[in-house]
């Protein structure tokens, strides 16, 4: 059976035309299922029993299962663990701003990159995530909020401009205004690097923002953390950034997780100050999210704001992203991991 979801509105379209039905038929269902949340063909009313009888018969509308959702004590921060048809688990994070909610949506199970003190990698890569079941996890989490979601940011398990296509077909369904209608704007896109694939990204020319994992502005250090830096080059990335930067026009972010002794000299903040000269750039700086797993310490507040202030001296925004839910192990990749070792129950 052919599962609707994941489908682009003009694919449902060509799809409803096949048997026989009219086009307008498939815009029906693109909105029962991306606006109205609605999977199950009896209860889309606008049908004609004789039509949700055959729609069903041939189509399936699939579902992933949240199976665990962990709400901070502050109350501003909700994961929800997924499991997959295969029995995979990926996670996803809802954060309650004071004007927006966003989501935090995975790409991948597990991460090829293993980056040095991310939890998602320690497992390896297991597959890439279809369109729609990136696509899925906002819809069961929307379903289950009654504000409406206006942001997303995929910074949860995976990398993905290395799972492109899925990424960007799931980019295209949630951006159609008849569904959810996710401005591109809206959307960020977080990589660990990789500098082709930020090109081709360019060249789609969706205002997507690019959120760019740079966490050392010199190579030998930034090797140590991501392996992937030794593929690719600081100046090499830098440029593939200004060339996103010179198509698309907007604000690019660079993620800088501090870690205690590691990357949080000042004289690092300087050095990263000089690399992002000349850009429309914003620092994010991440104190790290700290794991057992891992010899790795957050640096106390105090070095965090003298590394903020430095940066700031030089001219360069920054935001020190607020360490939300650690206590429901929303780094990512962290419940997953919990959750395979036994160390939390399912
Ligand atoms: N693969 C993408 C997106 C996923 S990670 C990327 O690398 O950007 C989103 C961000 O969280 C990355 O900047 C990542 O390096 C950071 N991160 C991962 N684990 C972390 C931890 N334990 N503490 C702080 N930041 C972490």
């Amino acid at each position: 059976m052919i599962n609707l979801k994941g489908l682009e509105q003009h694919e449902l379209e060509s799809l409803v035309k096949e048997e026989g039905e009219s086009s307008y038929r498939g815009k029906q269902l693109f909105t029962w299922i991306y606006q109205k949340g609605v999977f199950n063909f009896q209860e889309m009313t606008n049908l004609s029993m004789s039509l949700r009888e055959k729609f069903s018969s041939i189509w399936d509308i699939q579902e992933i299962r949240v199976i665990k959702t962990q709400i901070s004590e502050e109350r501003d921060t909700t994961k929800f663990l997924f499991q997959l048809s295969d029995g995979e688990m990926i996670e996803a994070v809802l954060m309650y701003f004071e004007d927006r909610l966003a989501v935090c949506l995975s790409t991948q199970v597990g991460c090829a990159f293993k980056c040095s003190f991310c939890a998602s990698g320690l497992k390896g890569w297991k597959r890439n995530l279809e369109p729609w079941e990136i696509v899925d996890q906002f819809l069961q989490i929307q379903k289950r909020e009654k504000d409406r979601i206006s942001n997303i940011v995929f910074m949860g398990i995976g990398e993905p401009l290395s799972n492109y296509d899925h990424t960007l077909k799931a980019i295209k369904i949630l951006h159609d205004p008849i569904g959810t209608g996710i401005g591109m704007r809206h959307i960020t896109i977080s990589t660990v690097g990789i500098v082709p694939m930020i090109k081709k990204l360019a060249e789609e020319g969706s205002p997507i923002r690019l959120a760019v994992s740079l966490h050392a502005p010199i190579d030998e250090l930034r090797e140590k953390l991501l392996p992937i830096a030794k593929k690719y080059k600081i100046a090499e990335l830098m440029d593939a950034c200004r060339y996103y930067q010179s198509k698309i026009r907007r604000r690019m972010s660079f993620e800088y997780t501090l870690i205690k002794g590691i990357n949080d000299d000042l004289e690092l903040a300087k050095k990263l100050a000089s690399l992002l000269k000349g850009m429309i750039a914003h620092v994010n700086l991440i104190p790290l999210n700290p794991m057992s797993e891992f010899p790795y310490h957050a640096p106390d507040s105090k070095q965090v704001k003298a590394f903020q202030m430095t940066l700031e001296k030089f001219g360069i925004p920054v935001t020190v992203r607020q360490e939300r839910g650690q206590d429901i192990q929303a780094a990512c990749g962290q419940l997953r991991l919990q959750v395979e070792k036994g160390k939390i129950c399912a």
